[in-house]
């Protein structure tokens, strides 16, 4: 085995990616995450009787997210993270360095110990660890738009720390569930750097066409990326296409100001290779989901942030996008109109139904429900995939009963999200709420409609259908469950690395239910014959 990993859907035969990665990832790249993340251990015991400071959440934060799926296949990037996380320690412990009596008490975590350990042990810290590296998306977002929470940047060291020490199940089964408490309070952090810096989303139509011209498609999560992108190209005659997790930024108003912003390139992350195979533009990836690139557009692809791949230009701290500027204008795009569309052949997209867009018609939710008109809602959301399984959730939206309101966010949402199947009383039937933090929305309108009907959430017309990949999907199903949701439906597949005594913990204790035919969930949930 020279290699250990098994934190995302796509894991080698459902159980560990051992030789190389499904996604790409090469033994090497994935041995330096073990190593980051046993000094991240080291670091957070160094901060237990310390004082950290914002150098060192932001080594904790870049370090945790840069080991997430699709973000770094870069070996010498993730040893510079390394080296900063090592140097950040000895800052924090400067004596540690020339003790004489070696203690060992802010050495780095051997991560096999993790791996090997009794199978219940290592799946509830595989849930603490990798929930831990999907926050960390969302704190560094949230860092990049100025907001930080000293509760969540906490407990990116409690949760380490606890990673390296024996600790019985039952502890590690509540640091978990603190683990979805905390997210919960950092999915919020990150909705008011967002809201508070490019405003409130609304509801808006988005062109899959793409214009003559020089382009720029931007990918991943980070609206700052974005917005800076859009200064530096004002007036440059290069247009901006969003890519899959980018796409919920046409609803921000500071954004879809700029006339330049025109639509969505594409759909999902894992179309990618086809996609951009020969695309006469450059493509910035601000967050996941980079896959491996293919030679055909490897000269346009520029990476930022956590993001790295051999070989791509990378784009600092500076944030100066002039080389994905020069590339647009060199490459010149299209000659003529293109004209894309989703993968079920259709052409509608629409996002911005965020929390505030929904609950400014809550009246007439609410009224839609009391009459009849509407009988249920279904959140149908999560990660897109490449695995076989995933039509699960087109089949799903399209055998929806007609007087039923399917809201969606994250990338599963392009699985269905090209579907015309209409409205009921003005309501869309499909309502786009955003990129996956944006479970925040779907939390905030689930509570406010319990409100309204006075209900449990739990008792309200809504079931919650899930699709995971990779680990932001871990700390959002941690948020939750932690707040008490049930009936949660999750697939296409269970994950490697929660052994069936956790399983079946989640299960009895929420009601987790795997996914299994459209038809059957449907007839199941709905109590139809
Ligand atoms: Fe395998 Fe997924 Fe890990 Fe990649 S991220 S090495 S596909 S388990």
């Amino acid at each position: 085995m020279s290699m250990f990993c098994f934190q995302c859907e796509e894991t080698a035969n459902g159980t560990a990616c051992t030789a190389g990665g499904v996604c790409g990832k090469k033994a090497d790249t994935a041995n330096l995450q073990d190593a980051l993340t046993g000094e991240l251990i080291g670091l957070a015991r160094a901060v237990d009787g310390n004082t950290p400071t914002e150098s060192t959440h932001k080594a904790a934060i870049d370090g945790l997210f840069v080991t997430a799926t699709n973000v770094s296949f870069d070996g010498e990037a993730i040893s510079r993270h390394i080296e900063n996380v090592k140097a950040e320690k000895a800052r924090l412990v400067p004596k540690c360095g020339e003790c004489q009596s070696v203690c060992s008490r802010n050495d780095a975590y051997d991560m096999a110990r993790l791996w090997g350990d009794n199978e219940d042990i290592r799946s509830l810290k595989s849930l603490l660890l990798f929930g831990l590296r999907g926050m960390a998306a969302y704190a560094h977002h949230a860092r990049a738009l100025g907001k930080t929470d000293e509760s969540v940047n906490a407990f990116f060291y409690k949760g380490l720390f606890a990673l390296g020490e024996d600790k019985p199940a039952d502890e590690l089964f509540s640091l978990v569930m603190e683990l979805g408490s905390v997210n919960m309070k950092c999915m919020e952090l990150l909705d008011a750097a967002n809201t508070g810096a490019l405003g409130t989303p609304q509801p808006v139509k988005v062109s899959r066409s793409i214009e003559p011209g020089p382009f720029i498609v931007i990918s991943g999560h980070d609206l700052a990326d974005l917005k800076l992108l859009l200064e530096q190209t004002e007036g440059q005659g290069v247009n901006i296409y969003t890519h899959s997790e980018m796409l919920p930024a046409h609803g921000y108003p500071e954004l879809k100001k700029y006339p330049h912003l025109k639509g969505n390139f594409g759909t999902a992350w894992q179309n990618q290779q086809s996609e951009f195979d020969n695309i006469p533009a450059p493509v910035l990836f601000t967050a996941n989901c980079l896959m491996p690139v293919k030679p055909s557009y490897a000269d346009r692809v520029f990476t930022t942030s956590a993001v790295s791949y051999p070989g791509a230009a990378h784009i600092g701290q500076d944030k100066d996008f002039t080389p994905v500027v020069k590339k647009a204008l060199e490459l010149g795009g299209y000659k003529e109109p293109r004209s894309m569309t989703g993968i079920n052949g259709g052409g509608a997209l629409t996002t911005g139904f965020a929390k505030d867009a929904v609950l400014s018609v809550a009246g007439k939710v609410i009224e839609a429900v009391k009459t009849g008109a509407v009988r249920h809602f279904f959140l149908v959301g999560g990660c897109d995939g490449a695995k076989p399984g995933r039509n699960y959730y087109t089949e799903f939206v399209k055998e929806a009963p007609k007087d039923t309101i399917i809201l969606t966010l994250a990338c599963g949402k392009y699985r269905f999200n090209d579907l015309d199947i209409g409205e009921i009383g003005g309501l869309p039937r499909i309502m786009d709420m955003g990129q996956c933090n944006d479970a925040f929305s779907a939390v905030k309108v689930a509570l406010a409609l319990s409100e309204a009907f006075n209900c449990s959430v739990n008792e309200l017309p809504l079931t919650l259908v899930l699709s995971w990949y990779e680990q932001k999907a871990v700390c959002i199903l941690l948020t939750l469950l932690s707040l008490g949701l049930k009936n949660i439906h999750i697939g296409p597949s269970l994950s490697a690395f929660v052994s069936p005594n956790i399983l079946s913990a989640l299960a009895d204790k929420f009601s987790l239910t795997p996914v299994s035919a459209p038809k059957a969930d449907l007839q199941k949930i709905l109590g139809l014959p």
